[in-house]
């Protein structure tokens, strides 16, 4: 990794960074440069007495919730079991334990980091801590981070699944979701989506996650769960990895995809209205709207403790276009940016970086937030010459008029 990192430097090459190659934006890529592609490297100790996983960057979060299960051990990652631990901790990483647990971020404990001057360094809250700071949130904007070690929670069995809900009955469902979400412990987390089953019809559907005691969970869910009449529970006990792995087939590779999103606060019966509207117009069965709840612990780190700024309660609102042939690119692109720029009155202003796409380096510092001069500070530290800028990137000051 340091002969690459060195290389790129004195060719004055383009650089990219691949994890898993999971993120919408696709700067994992790049023509015409050199990509250091780190998913060959699978390596993970799991120290169960110590509750600590060294996994290494190329780890999918499948392989790495597989091995730390085995000793009943999690740790907070995102909700589908592909995409990998590198691109997706580095800019925060939200997923079903965020509520216990807080945001993958806040369970790193230190990392492994190739910097553009070609040194190692470890970072983490005893060496280099700023660099650990911004790593924390900030993406890829400060080295190639080979290894990550996290701290590991005892998770599992889990009680967890989805409702569904005619679409009819979207407007009430989605109303009472955000009332129960709203007050619901940290051993439970949730996400809303508005979609199409694959029977064609839309549905509004809820997911949990309650990572607590299966009784206690029980009681917790009874009152969503006997709210209305839902088509499908499939809330049940199961498997921590059987939930991480549930909803994979729904993101096969290959698919075009086109996101948009924001952070959304309150859910209002107006922007319900919006979204159960306009979702009606969605042209490819598989696309759909998803709110996934960040609340508790995630959201009571201090904002200023990593480069994660986001710490108010919300959900992270995406609006997700998957389409197979390219030739429908242009309605399925229409779809997203018209349901988008009607969801405009009702978001805030941040938004979680790793659901940035390409096109939106206009909104890097409403990803960053409050911590954007602080990062542009850390940059001028670790990459003065912007080598790391295939990312959501943290323009240094000597290129801060840059385009590229
Ligand atoms: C289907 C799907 C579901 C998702 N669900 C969630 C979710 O539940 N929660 C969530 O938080 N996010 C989620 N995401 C977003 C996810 O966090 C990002 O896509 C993330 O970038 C994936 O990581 P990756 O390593 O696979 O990405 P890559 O595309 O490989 O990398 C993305 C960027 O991260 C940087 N990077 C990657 N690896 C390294 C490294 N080792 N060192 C330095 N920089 C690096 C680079 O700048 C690179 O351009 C989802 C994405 C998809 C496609």
């Amino acid at each position: 990794m340091l002969g690459g990192v060195n290389f790129a430097r004195a060719q004055d090459l383009l650089l990219s960074v691949r994890g898993g190659g999971y993120s919408v934006a696709g700067k994992a890529v790049c023509d015409g440069g050199l990509m250091l592609d780190l998913s060959p490297m699978k390596g993970i100790r799991v120290d169960s007495a110590r509750c600590t996983a060294e996994a290494q960057a190329g780890l999918t979060l499948g392989e790495f919730d597989h091995e730390t299960q085995v000793f009943g051990l999690a740790t907070t990652l995102g909700v589908v079991s592909m995409t990998s631990i590198a691109g997706l901790t580095l800019g925060g990483g939200l997923g079903w334990l965020n509520g216990k647990h807080g945001l993958a971020c806040d369970n790193l404990l230190s990392a492994d980091v190739v910097t553009a001057d070609g040194r190692l360094l470890t970072a983490s809250e005893e060496e280099n801590e700023d660099l650990f700071w911004g790593i924390r949130g900030g993406g890829g904007n400060f080295g190639v981070v080979t290894s990550f070690r996290y701290r590991l929670h005892p998770v599992g069995p889990v009680l967890a699944g989805g409702l569904q809900h005619p679409a009819p009955k979207a407007r009430d469902v989605l109303r009472f979701y955000h009332e129960f979400a709203s007050g619901c412990p940290d051993e439970l987390s949730t996400s809303a989506s508005l979609g199409r089953a694959p029977d064609g019809s839309l549905v509004a559907g809820i997911t949990v996650c309650y990572c607590g005691a299966i009784e206690e969970g029980e009681r917790v869910l009874r009152p969503l769960r006997a709210f209305g009449s839902p088509l499908e529970d499939g809330i049940r006990p199961m498997a921590y990895t059987a939930l991480q792995s549930a909803p994979d087939e729904g993101f096969p590779p290959g698919k075009q995809h086109y996101w948009k999103s924001s952070n959304l606060e309150h859910l209002s019966d107006e922007a319900i209205e919006v979204m159960v509207r306009l979702v009606k117009e969605m042209p490819s069965p598989s696309s759909g709207m998803g709110l996934q709840q960040m609340h508790g612990a995630a959201s009571r780190v201090d904002p200023a403790a990593t480069a994660s700024p986001h710490r108010d309660e919300h959900y992270d609102l995406l609006i997700l276009s998957q389409w197979a042939n390219p030739a429908d690119s242009e309605e399925n692109v229409r779809w997203t940016r018209e349901l988008f720029e009607a969801m405009k009155p009702f978001v805030g202003k941040g938004v979680y970086v790793n659901n940035l796409g390409e096109e939106e380096g206009d909104r890097v510092k409403e990803a960053y937030g409050e911590h954007y001069e602080r990062l542009v500070a850390l940059k001028d530290r670790y990459d003065p010459t912007n080598l790391f800028r295939l990312n959501q990137n943290v323009k240094p000051t000597a290129h801060s008029g840059a385009t590229s």
